[in-house]
C-alpha cells in the first residue's frame, strides 16, 4: 500500500478541488422536500428567499447538478487554511498495538478550530454578492459563530450570533474570539425576540438549545431589513460546501493508492460526516465501491440510534421549515453534554435518507468514554480534540481494537472535525472525575416525539 507514505499527506495547489460535489445528484431517492411550517405544503424557492440568501436557496433545491464551481473568492480564502492535512496516525496505531491503518483528516487547523469555516466563508460570500448588510445565526458550542464571525469580517458584513446560553457561560473565551472578529453575541434564549421571551416564560432557567437559538436568529433576520439567516449544519447547501473535506480526503488517499475500508465522522446535524463521506457515499450509490461508514453521536442526543424518521420542525419555536429527518423531537432539550455541537434534535435530510436506505450505520457514545478516547488520542497524536470529534475518535479506536482482536489490517479513516482548545471546562470535569453520563429515558424521548407535527 505505502509508496513512501509521509506522516502528513498534503495536496498541492493544483490538486485541490475547485468544485463542490453535490451528493444528491447521485441519489435515486432524493431527500424529502422541506415543508412550510404554516401550511405543511412543500416549500418553493420563493418561500425561502426572505430568510436565506438567493444563491444558497438555489443550492438548497438543486438535486441534480453534480458539481458546482467554488467561487474564486472562496477558493482564495480556502488557501489560508486548506488543504487540511490527512494524517497517518502512526502514533495512535502504536499505542493501540493494532494492525489497522488509521488516518485522520484534520479540520481544526484554523482559528475557529473546526470544519465550519468551509461553509461559513461560502455563505458569507453569497450574502455579500447579494448586497446584504449582514447575517444572523445561532451557535451551540461556539465553533459556527466563530467561523461565521471570521467569514463576515473578511467580506465586511455585520454578524449577529445567538449563542446557546450554557455554552455562552461555559465558553467565555469563544465569546471573545467572536467579539474580536467584530460580531455581536447574544445568549439564547434572550429577551430580544418574541420567541425567546416565550421560551423563557415557558421554561424559566433553561440553559437553551440549538433549536431555540435558531428560532431567535430567524426572527431577527426576517424583522431586519438587509439581513438574512445562515445555518452552519443540517441543510443541503452546508453538506455541499463541506464536500471539500471528502474531495480532499479522496484525492489524498488516491495519490498514495490507499483504499479505505471504514470511514467515520461524528454527527450533530450531519455536515462534517456528510461532507467527509460524500464522494465515498457517491461511489456506493453508483455501485462502484462499498465502504463501512459510521456516524458517531452522543448517547445524550441520539437522533439516529433512538430517533424516528419523520417530518419535524428544525427549531424549538416551530417557526422554521419542517424537514424529514431522524429526530428525537424538536421539543427535546438535551442534557448539558459537553459536545455542544452535537446537541441538535434532528439530522441532515440527506444523511437521514441515506441512513434509512441502510448506506451507513450509527453508534451512540456516552461522554466519559468519549473523553477517554480524546485523552488517548491527545497523548498519542499531540492534538487536543474537540469533544464532538472525539465521538469519531471513540468509534475509530473501537474499530482498531476489533482489528487487533481479529488480526485484520483494515484501513480506518476518520474526520477530526476540530480542536478542543476552547473546551477546557469539559476537560476540567473529566480530569476532576466529575463528568457524568446522562442518557435520556425511553419515556423522555417518547414524550418529546408526541409533539411531532402530523404530516401526511
Ligand atoms: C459543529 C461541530 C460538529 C457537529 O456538526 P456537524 O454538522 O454534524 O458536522 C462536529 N465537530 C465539530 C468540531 C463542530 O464544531
Amino acid at each position: 500500500m505505502e509508496k513512501q507514505l509521509p506522516y502528513k499527506i498534503y495536496l498541492s495547489e493544483e490538486e485541490m478541488p475547485r468544485k463542490w460535489y453535490n451528493l444528491r445528484a447521485d441519489m435515486k431517492q432524493k431527500p424529502a422536500a422541506l415543508l412550510n411550517p404554516a401550511t405543511l405544503q412543500p416549500l418553493r424557492e420563493e418561500d425561502l428567499t426572505p430568510i436565506f440568501c438567493e444563491e444558497l436557496v438555489k443550492q438548497e433545491f438543486d438535486d441534480t447538478t453534480k458539481f458546482i464551481d467554488i467561487p474564486q473568492e472562496v477558493l482564495d480564502f480556502y488557501k489560508m487554511y486548506r488543504p487540511s492535512p490527512l494524517v497517518h496516525a502512526t502514533f495512535l496505531e502504536k499505542a493501540l498495538d493494532t494492525p489497522a491503518k488509521i488516518f485522520y483528516k484534520f479540520e481544526g487547523n484554523n482559528t475557529s478550530g473546526s470544519h465550519k469555516l468551509n461553509s461559513a466563508i461560502a455563505q458569507a460570500y453569497y450574502a455579500k454578492k447579494q448586497g446584504l448588510k449582514g447575517v444572523t445565526t445561532e451557535t451551540g458550542a461556539g465553533q459556527w459563530g466563530t467561523a461565521l464571525s471570521m467569514a463576515c469580517r473578511y467580506f465586511g458584513l455585520d454578524c449577529k450570533v445567538f449563542m446557546v446560553k450554557c455554552s455562552y457561560e461555559q465558553k467565555p473565551f469563544r465569546r471573545e474570539v467572536i467579539r474580536t472578529f467584530g460580531a455581536s453575541i447574544i445568549p439564547s434564549p434572550s429577551d430580544t425576540t418574541e420567541v425567546g421571551r416565550r421560551i423563557l416564560a415557558e421554561h424559566p432557567g433553561t440553559t437553551g438549545s440549538l433549536g431555540c437559538a435558531i428560532s431567535e436568529a430567524v426572527e431577527t433576520a426576517v424583522s431586519n431589513e438587509g439581513y438574512r439567516y445562515v445555518l452552519g449544519s443540517v441543510l443541503n447547501q452546508v453538506l455541499l460546501h463541506q464536500s471539500v473535506i471528502g474531495l480532499e480526503t479522496k484525492a489524498a488517499l488516491d495519490k498514495y493508492g490507499i483504499r479505505p475500508d471504514i470511514l467515520i465522522g461524528c454527527t450533530g446535524g450531519g455536515s462534517n460526516l456528510g461532507g467527509f463521506a460524500a464522494p465515498f457515499l457517491g461511489e456506493m450509490l453508483r455501485g462502484e465501491a462499498s465502504y463501512k461508514i459510521i456516524g458517531a453521536e452522543p448517547a445524550s442526543c441520539p437522533s439516529f440510534t433512538r430517533g424516528v424518521f419523520a417530518y419535524d420542525f428544525c427549531d424549538t419555536g416551530n417557526i422554521c421549515p419542517l424537514a424529514k429527518m431522524y429526530t428525537v423531537g424538536s421539543q427535546f432539550i438535551p442534557s448539558a453534554n459537553h459536545a455542544g455541537g452535537l446537541r441538535f434534535h434532528g439530522m441532515s435530510p440527506v444523511l437521514s435518507e441515506l441512513y434509512n436506505q441502510g448506506l451507513f450505520e450509527a453508534r451512540a457514545y456516552e461522554q466519559t468514554s468519549v473523553f477517554e478516547a480524546a485523552e488517548m488520542f491527545a497523548h498519542a497524536e499531540g492534538i487536543l480534540p474537540a469533544p464532538e470529534s472525539s465521538h469519531a475518535i471513540r468509534a475509530a479506536i473501537d474499530e482498531a481494537l476489533k482489528c487487533r482482536e481479529n488480526g485484520e489490517e483494515k484501513v480506518i479513516v476518520f474526520n477530526l472535525s476540530g480542536t478542543g482548545n476552547f473546551d477546557l471546562y469539559a476537560y476540567k470535569q473529566f480530569n476532576d472525575g466529575t463528568m457524568t453520563d446522562y442518557i435520556p429515558s425511553d419515556e423522555e424521548i417518547a414524550e418529546a416525539l408526541k409533539a411531532l407535527p402530523k404530516v401526511e
